[in-house]
């Protein structure tokens, strides 16, 4: 079958459909932009398909919602009161999923800062966030992450 819409409109029509272009994730790609920080989104060829990659650099961010990633210990990630069971399936699942990537992507010498929604909606983290970033990006930690302390 002919690809009838050009790369850039199916790439938008994924987006819509997979919801990537969330505001935490865009308020994250305007910092490092900001900060004069060249990025690409949404690899696939690497593990995870990182919502934001920085190939010069090798750091994979993800950009995580709390409740969808499971965000230990956090207030936005509750577990629903109804079908408990059918949630802690998908949700461990999710967590298990973005386990495995991020130690694939470590395998292959990638540094991986997770930032957690919690830190955008938390006003105070969100305005120390463009410093945060880009301190991170140029240590050289393994693993990082960013969340916020303000519980919803
Ligand atoms: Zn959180």
């Amino acid at each position: 079958m002919a690809d009838v819409v050009t790369p850039e409109t199916r790439s938008r029509m994924m987006a819509g459909i997979r919801g990537k272009d969330t505001k935490p994730e865009m308020l994250v790609r305007r910092v490092l932009f900001a900060e004069g920080l060249r990025f690409r989104l949404h690899r696939r060829d690497l593990p995870g398909a990182p919502d934001i990659a920085l190939p010069g650099k090798k750091v994979a961010i993800f950009v995580h919602g709390c409740f969808w990633h499971r965000h230990e210990g956090c207030g936005y990630a509750k577990m629903p009161a109804t079908r408990p069971e059918f949630w802690k399936a998908k949700l461990e699942g999710n967590a298990e999923r973005d386990e495995r990537a991020i130690q694939a992507l470590r395998a292959m010498g990638w540094r991986v800062l997770i930032v957690w929604e919690c830190a955008i909606r938390d006003k105070e983290k969100l305005s120390t966030l463009p410093k945060v970033l880009s301190d991170w990006i140029r240590s050289d930690a393994p693993l990082g992450e960013v969340a916020g302390g303000a519980m919803p």
